[in-house]
């Protein structure tokens, strides 16, 4: 196994909600995340997947320091850095870096994409050899665009391509953890595939560890080597990528994957399953699994007790799932239509 960069222990994040007058008082904590154990090994790659308001940004963000937690550890390279100082967290800062879901929001339009590019390496101070325009015309050539185009500006470029800036920024300090929070939601179909590729091929070409953030299984399937799922502040599973996709347990993993016309091939015939109604708020999640309110298997079990995250009985080692009542390790079963009343 090698080295581990990133270990999340017991984290979370919660952040107030206030109301009142002028909104000063705290009436409640939204559970962002909330507990969860990761762990993200040099040169490899984790994709995490969920819903919309899940806490997937929230753990990226986390991973990369960008926010404090509330609770729980954050270690990279075995250093403790929950609560570092900005000052503490510099020589960290290069290493870890973010890709972000919309390309239009996350370029300044009025810097060219020389400036753009070169940017983190000016203020980390790092001169590379042959200047940093050299590099610049480099990376942009890495991501597969022209490095003529070193003086434009963003607007100039289509989605794909500011993606791929986005992407040239990101690897201009050579980091060793990319934390990619959906990076090709916002792009076209057609040029989803492109960017995905793009990737794949630099984790590949230079050993760079991603934390692959997606709200769909096939997204990341062809890319992570594990996968965790995540539902209201929780991983319900975490596996490596054939036992996920080839023996899920978790109802809402089984859920997730329904929807993915690609993911059904392996197992057949898959159950197709319709999850009715929305996620549970954050702010009052339910008692035990929080997945219950939606889920088909529910009983009482499932309201006063929280499942553990724990290797079950038939999984592989390293699968991990967190139910009282999981799916059989192989699964062909007939449509399972949900009642929306049983649902509440
Ligand atoms: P995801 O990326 O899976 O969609 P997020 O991590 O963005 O989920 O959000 C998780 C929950 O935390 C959501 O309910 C969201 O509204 C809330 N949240 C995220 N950031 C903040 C914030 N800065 N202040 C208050 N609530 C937040
Ligand atoms: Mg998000």
């Amino acid at each position: 196994m090698s080295e581990t960069l990133l270990e999340l222990s017991g984290l979370e994040k919660h952040f107030p909600v206030t109301g009142g007058f002028l909104f000063k008082r705290q009436v409640g904590r939204v559970h962002a995340v909330d507990g969860i154990d990761l762990t993200v090994h040099a040169g490899e790659t984790l994709g995490l997947v969920g819903e919309s308001g899940c806490g997937k940004s929230t753990t990226g963000r986390l991973a990369a320091r960008l926010l404090e937690p509330t609770g729980g550890g954050i270690r990279y390279r075995g250093h403790d850095i929950a609560h570092a100082s900005r000052r503490e967290l510099k020589p960290i800062r290069a290493e870890i870096q973010m890709i972000f879901q919309d390309p239009y929001s996350s370029l300044n339009p009025r810097h060219t994409v020389g400036t753009i590019i070169g940017g983190p390496m000016e203020i980390n101070g790092i001169n590379p050899p042959g200047g940093r325009g050299r590099r610049v015309r480099e990376l942009l050539e890495i991501v597969g665009l022209n490095p003529e185009h070193y003086n434009r500006f963003p607007h100039e470029f289509s989605g794909g391509q500011r993606q791929r800036i986005g992407v040239a920024r990101a690897l201009s300090l050579s980091p060793k953890l990319i934390v990619a929070d959906e990076p090709v939601s916002a792009l076209d179909v057609s040029i989803q595939a492109q960017v995905v590729n793009l990737l794949q091929q630099l984790q590949r070409d230079m050993g760079i560890a991603f934390l692959f953030i997606a709200h769909d299984l096939a997204v990341v399937r062809h890319f992570s080597q594990r996968v965790a799922v995540m539902y209201l502040g929780k991983i319900v599973e975490i596996a490596d990528r054939s036992s996920l996709y080839e023996r899920p347990r978790h109802p809402y993993t089984h859920a997730l994957m329904s929807a993915v016309p690609d993911a059904t091939v392996d197992t057949g015939a898959r159950a197709r399953i319709r999850l009715a109604g929305d996620v549970p708020s954050p702010i009052n999640p339910p008692s035990g699994c929080r997945f219950r309110t939606r889920c088909w298997k529910a009983r009482e079990r499932c309201a006063t007790e929280e499942p553990p995250l724990v290797k079950l009985e038939g999984n592989l080692d390293g699968h991990l799932t967190a139910c009282h009542f999981p799916e059989a390790p192989t699964v062909h079963g007939e449509d399972v239509v949900l009642d929306p009343a049983l649902l509440g």
